[in-house]
């Protein structure tokens, strides 16, 4: 484990750097919860939530400008079903592994713990996508599937999408690198703008749970977005 100690982000491209929260205002804030500079730079209210945040309680939402009442989430069974959230209700989406809106205000939700986080943002529409995409949802293709969603529901062509991922699990930790996976199939797509902070939650166990190096027993970050009201 000490040799992936070193392990440094893959590429420079929204990467998570080291003043995590440098958009946000108090240090509470700071230490909860990391922000992406791709996501920043597009205007997009989002957090990833990291492990000082807190294990068994939700993260406080309401620090990043987010109605807990309008958090949407899904229950992630590691398919490739996406659904379309039309307004704050239902609050919980079964069977799938990713959340597409164009409502504003309404924030979406994916929990993970290993398995990587996918950002969608299209700022014309505007249109916001979060994806669960780990080993088995990767090799389905959700994050392709969710990339069509936008085509097919509003007509956002993939050029004009900004993709970010998460940190999550990578080689030398796990055996597949399903982050490559996903920057091929969004490439494959079309998308342009595509973001990977590069981090590895298994190296960094200050910040992130991981359910592998944890061996299940630990808690689960949280992935939120909100198209601005
Ligand atoms: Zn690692």
């Amino acid at each position: 484990m000490a040799s992936t100690s070193s392990a440094t982000p893959l590429d420079s491209t929204g990467s998570a750097d080291a003043e995590p929260g440098k958009n946000a205002t108090s240090s509470g804030v700071r230490s909860s919860w990391e922000f992406f500079p791709a996501l920043t730079a597009a205007k997009l209210p989002h957090g990833f939530s990291l492990r000082t945040g807190g294990i068994n309680h939700p993260p406080p939402v309401r620090d990043l400008g987010i109605d807990p009442d309008r958090l949407i989430g899904a229950e992630q069974p590691h398919g490739n079903e996406i659904a379309f959230v039309e307004n704050s209700s239902p609050r919980f989406y079964p069977g799938v592994d990713g959340l597409l809106t164009q409502c504003q205000g309404v924030a979406l939700k994916i929990r993970i713990a290993d398995c990587a986080a996918v950002y969608l943002f299209d700022p014309e529409i505007p249109a916001l996508g979060l994806v669960h995409s780990g080993r088995k949802g990767s090799e389905a293709g959700i994050v392709a599937k969710a990339i069509e969603g936008f085509r097919n529901r509003w007509g956002s062509p993939a050029e004009r999408l900004t993709l970010q991922i998460s940190p999550c699990i990578r080689p030398p930790h796990y055996e597949v690198d399903f982050a490559r996976q996903i920057r091929e199939q969004a490439l494959d797509m079309g998308v342009r703008s595509l973001f990977d902070c590069g981090t590895c939650t298994a190296c960094h166990l200050d910040r992130y749970f991981s359910y592998r190096v944890e061996k299940g027993r630990t808690g689960r970050m949280w992935a939120v977005a909100m198209l601005p009201v």
